[in-house]
């Protein structure tokens, strides 16, 4: 009795055949319009700071090191690929790719980090009137965004995490390349 039984077992387990994928050998197709990984394109971006204001999960950093000089940085680790970044950014630098598959060891393999040259303003070629009122014109203010990009965490000014140690620390900024 119980022998038959477990031969019906195996007979109906069996019967279907191999119904899985021989994954990662052999990969399905990706399906068309799949919302992968976020890619950024730095010849395009403006440094407009929209996509990090907008993204839910909080994985997108910026800090203004000087008038100048905003490095922006992307902390793939956290993202939950849902595209709103791509969607707001007024420019069209960020694409939504079809890579998903991107475990690993290393939140620097799927970190993006650009260092954008802040222009300044196109009719008189100086850096903008610091004007309190005006958010765009504080865009450029040194500290305006300071998020901690080493520990990867998000902190405004206005924030009670801001430090003006942390502000100062700016000056002794070196890229990451010169290190
Ligand atoms: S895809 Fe979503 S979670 Fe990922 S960076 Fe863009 S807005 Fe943030
Ligand atoms: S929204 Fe677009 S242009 Fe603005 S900072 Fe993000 S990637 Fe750059």
């Amino acid at each position: 009795m119980w022998l038959s039984s477990k031969l019906k077992q195996i007979l109906m387990v069996l019967k279907p055949g191999v119904v899985t994928l021989d994954y990662p050998n052999e990969r399905p197709p990706v399906p068309q319009n799949l919302r992968g990984q976020p890619v950024f394109d730095h010849q395009k971006c403006i440094g407009c700071g929209g996509c990090s204001d907008h993204c839910p999960a909080r994985c997108i950093l910026v800090r203004d090191v000087c008038q100048e000089l905003r490095v922006m940085l992307y902390e793939g680790s956290r993202c939950t690929y849902c595209g709103r970044c791509a969607d707001i950014c007024p420019e069209k630098a960020i694409t939504m790719s079809n890579s998903f598959e991107i475990a690993c060891d290393d939140k620097d393999d799927v970190t993006t980090r650009m260092e954008l040259f802040m222009m300044s303003c196109q009719r008189c070629g100086r850096c903008y009137e610091m004007e309190k009122t005006n958010a765009i014109d504080r865009i450029n203010l040194k500290g305006f965004r300071y998020d901690n990009l080493e520990q990867r965490t998000l902190i405004r000014k206005t924030s009670e995490t801001f430090s003006t140690e942390m502000l100062k620390e700016s000056d002794n900024y070196t890229r990451p390349s010169n290190k």
